[in-house]
């Protein structure tokens, strides 16, 4: 087992990395931007070395930089976290090549994940159902032939595409030319390339994904699904675990055709298969070769740390049980907390005065907030993640209502009010939603003011 990891992260998952290690016996070492100084994750960890100025180029992106911090400081592996560098395949491979273990799959198979034209090819061929697509796009005129071939509406996306940029739909020739035109300048504004392709629009999905786990010896398991269908901009507000939409045999069904996939494709430590779910089917969207944000839903329900399994995994331990032996118990719901105002979603930086986070049975808080940090006006907005767990859906509903009423924040504006004014909904509290119901319910709570 490693005896010191690097956390390539700051904010609440570099907490949420230090406290496996610690619980492993793992020392740690932060990496931190000159404006992260007083974060807590720096605090916290056994040592801390300053990477580079505030902007996440010059630090938390800064591949020499953290490398030689990890050179320095005699650490065994790099936990990458989510976001900046837990993608990045050069990343993955440098840390390698300098005898440091990358705590993730290999860089080969974040290359083929990656890109998401490669990645639809892979998954059709480990037999996992896509939505129909096409190969990447060359022209505006090519654009509209495969427009036609599909059949509207069609969704242009960045082949290189994350966090819900560089995606355009388009319902007609007429909006094709500005579908494509835009994704393509967004795609070049945002990632390496601004190579597109088009896919079907689904026009009422949900989005379901599945976490896996997979050893370096072939061993596969899922740890069941989670629901990501509250959205805005593309992007997860509230998510559940499990799916109000999926019942046992489904359940069953998908994971079945997951852990063969993942098996063909020799995926090793932990990933997500992100799927749109509408009619009764699955279509493939893609796999983020990644922790993600919305882990701990899984981790409420499953029992298992999934931190402590990728650092596991990493050390070359074998995952030691099977499918049969995990047990999926009660419910969890995990709200994103942002400061930000809750009408307009302006980014609210700023120092918060006050702090109390709700506990009691069946609540967790990630959260690198405390008493008199100032949130630094550089990175996400993310502030928070409330998680509730409970034996039922509707107890974990009133669960979530008492937590969100108990949580105090001050000093800064955040999106509590707008959590408590979703989970009160019919439609939420019914678990009658897809991924535009928030959308839609925003629109039109706007014109009744
Ligand atoms: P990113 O990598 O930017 O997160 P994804 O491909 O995972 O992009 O898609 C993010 C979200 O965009 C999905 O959860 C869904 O809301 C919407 N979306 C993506 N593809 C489709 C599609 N084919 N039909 C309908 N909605 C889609």
């Amino acid at each position: 087992m490693f005896e010191k990891v690097l956390i390539a992260n700051r904010g609440e998952v570099a907490l949420r990395i230090h406290r496996a290690c610690r619980e492993m016996g793992i020392r740690t070492v932060a990496v931190h931007s000159e404006a992260d100084a007083n974060a807590m994750h720096v605090r916290l960890a056994d040592e801390a070395v300053c990477i580079g100025p505030a902007r996440s180029a010059d630090s938390y992106l800064n591949k020499p930089a953290i490398i030689s911090a990890a050179l320095i400081t005699g650490a065994d592996a790099i936990h990458p976290g989510y976001g900046f560098l837990s993608e990045n395949a050069d990343f993955a491979e440098m840390v390698e090549k300098h005898g440091i273990t990358f705590i993730g799959p290999t860089a080969e198979q974040m290359r083929l994940l990656g890109d998401k034209i490669t990645a639809r090819k892979a998954a059709i061929e480990a037999g996992l159902p896509v939505t129909p697509g096409s190969p990447a796009l060359e022209s505006i005129e090519h654009a509209k032939e495969w427009a036609h071939k599909i059949g509207y509406p069609v969704i242009i996306k960045a082949k290189d595409g994350g966090g819900g940029k560089g995606m355009k739909t388009a319902f007609s020739d007429d909006e094709i030319a500005e579908a494509y035109t835009m994704a393509r300048a967004e795609a070049k504004a945002a990632f390496p390339s601004d190579v597109v392709y088009m896919e079907k629009y689904l026009q009422h999905p949900r989005h379901i994904e599945m976490q896996i786990l997979a050893d370096k010896y072939g061993n596969v398991v899922h740890l069941g699904e989670r629901d990501c269908s509250i959205q805005r901009n593309h992007q997860k507000v509230i998510e559940e675990c499990p799916s109000p939409a999926l019942n046992q045999s489904q359940r069953k069904e998908i994971g079945d055709i997951v852990r063969n996939a993942i098996q063909k494709i020799g995926y090793q430590n932990a990933g997500t298969l992100e799927f749109m779910y509408e009619d009764g089917k699955f279509y493939f969207l893609e796999m983020n070769t990644r922790l993600q944000v919305e882990h701990p839903i899984t981790e409420a329900v499953s029992g298992i740390d999934i931190v402590k399994e990728q650092i596991r995994i990493a050390s070359g331990a074998a995952l030691g049980y099977t499918q049969d032996d995990i047990q999926f118990r009660g419910h969890a719901i995990e709200c994103r907390i942002n400061a930000e105002d809750p009408e307009t979603f302006a980014p609210c930086p700023g120092k918060i005065t006050e702090w109390h986070a709700p506990g009691g049975l069946g609540i967790r808080v990630d959260s690198e907030i405390y008493s008199g940090y100032s949130i630094p006006p550089y990175y996400d907005s993310m502030i928070a993640k409330l998680i509730v767990h409970a034996k039922t859906r509707n107890a974990a509903l009133m669960r979530l209502r008492r937590a969100l009423e108990e949580f105090i924040i001050m000093g800064v504006k955040t999106t509590i009010p707008l959590h408590q004014e979703i989970i009160s909904q019919n439609e939420f509290i019914d678990g009658q939603y897809n991924i535009h119901w928030l959308t839609e319910y925003m629109n039109k709570r706007q014109k009744q003011k």
